[in-house]
């Protein structure tokens, strides 16, 4: 008989916090030094926002780097999910309500 693999699951979900998001217009670093993103990704435990792996600062998982904060979400309207970089977790949909509950 085989094991059955439990889910995989995040332990970081008490660090999303009620965030809104610091700069909602862009990339919290590129908007200070004229840079540009490609999308936004929300990092649920601050609010910082920053540009996905796709753009060329990569602001989001550099500000995973320097914080540690593991979670973030798209930021973009028509997306829905979620990600734990520690994980290395893929949610659908965004967990940002489902945490707070
Ligand atoms: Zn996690
Ligand atoms: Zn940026
Ligand atoms: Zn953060």
């Amino acid at each position: 008989m085989r094991e059955h693999d439990p889910e995989p699951a995040c332990s970081h979900l008490d660090q999303v916090r009620d965030v809104r998001p610091r700069t909602p217009e862009g990339c919290e670093e590129c908007l200070r030094t004229g840079s540009w993103w490609v999308h936004l990704r929300l990092c649920l435990s601050c609010g910082h926002v920053g540009g996905c792996d796709n753009s060329p600062n990569k602001h989001a998982t550099k500000h995973f780097h320097t914080s540690q904060h593991p979670l973030i979400q798209s930021f973009e309207p028509a997306e829905d999910w979620g990600w734990c970089y520690i994980d290395e977790l893929f949610f659908e949909p965004a967990p940002l309500q489902k945490a707070l509950q």
